[in-house]
């Protein structure tokens, strides 16, 4: 089977996130690249501060939007959060004839139509599970989700375990991980997209003369229930997390970065918070 979604809006995420950094901008954000946080101070349960590596920012309220760092993170807090990273590999191809408007999903190659006249083509779900400290400690609950995809996910056991991802410790006045490894770029799995244009081309005979032009891999942030979380853990007032995206960042950033600022201003939200809850993990200090 497959699914067909033309009226999904579809971006340029290399035009479109600058774009809305602009925006904020305008609006009077301050951007500051480049510099890693490394912890959030509390006083008497509440936010008090950031520190940087660029020094301290006094605040109330800090919205945790780390992506695939954000456990890390939480952990040197000793807060638990149960996300796990799974590696997923992309390619673009050279220009091909328009067959398709928005996205096609189909089980062996998803794609969408770029401005540049390329397509963008990945497999759905096909990801390396990166085998990191948190995972056996999270495993149980991620049983299901590997369970379901054990098909067309790979275990990736090696080097990741002592990366950026595995345990860490780090104080005020120490480098944290975050400024080791600015970016995570990690190498695409270039067999696996060899399968998937094969497959591309196969249902598609309109993609029979394209090339791969470019290929990219990326580490996925992932819940158990692949839902995100937007909720303040227990004893950090004005701490509100808004990760866990799930592979579903670029669709539903907007929303989940609407509900945070909700959360900060005490607004209702813009839909049901409990979705989000950290307490549906029902884990200690998550929970
Ligand atoms: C290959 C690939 C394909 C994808 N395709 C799609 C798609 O088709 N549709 C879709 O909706 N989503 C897609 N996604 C998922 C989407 O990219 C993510 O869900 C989204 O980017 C998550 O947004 P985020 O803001 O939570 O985290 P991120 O985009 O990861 O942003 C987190 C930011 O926080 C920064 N950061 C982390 N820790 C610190 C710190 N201590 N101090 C300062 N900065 C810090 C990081 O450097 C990063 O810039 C894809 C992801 C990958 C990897």
């Amino acid at each position: 089977g497959a699914l067909h979604t033309p009226s999904d809006a579809t971006a340029e995420p290399k035009l479109a996130v600058p774009a809305m950094a602009r925006r904020a901008a305008t609006l009077g954000a301050i951007i500051l690249d480049n510099c890693a946080v490394r912890l959030i101070e509390r006083q008497a349960g509440k936010v008090s501060a950031v520190v940087t590596e660029r020094g301290e920012i006094a605040c109330d309220s800090v919205i945790l939007a780390g992506g695939v760092w954000s456990r890390t993170f939480l952990e040197n807090l000793d807060l638990e959060l149960p996300q796990l990273a799974v590696k997923s590999s992309v390619m673009r191809t050279s220009a091909a004839p328009e067959f398709i408007s928005g996205t096609l999903g189909a089980e062996r190659a998803s794609l969408r139509r770029r401005q540049d006249g390329g397509y963008t083509i990945a497999r759905s779900g096909a990801a390396e599970f990166q085998l990191i400290p948190a995972a056996f400690h999270h495993f149980a609950a991620f049983l299901p989700i590997i369970k379901e995809r054990w098909r067309i996910m790979k275990i990736r056991a090696g080097s990741e375990f002592f990366g950026p991802l595995g345990r860490a410790r780090w104080k005020a006045d120490e480098t944290s991980p975050f400024e080791r490894v600015r970016v995570m770029d990690p190498e695409p799995d270039q067999r696996l997209l060899a399968s998937v244009l094969r497959d591309a081309k196969l249902l598609h005979p309109q993609l029979a003369d394209v090339t791969i032009t470019e290929t990219w891999g990326g580490l996925i942030d992932v819940m158990p229930d692949e839902l995100p979380v937007i909720d303040s853990p227990p004893g950090w007032q004005g701490l509100v997390l808004a990760t866990g995206l799930s592979g579903h960042g670029f669709g539903i950033g907007p929303g989940v970065g609407l509900m945070a600022a909700q959360r900060v201003l005490g607004e209702t939200m813009l839909v049901d918070a409990s979705n989000f809850a950290l307490a549906r993990f029902n884990r200690k200090s998550a929970a």
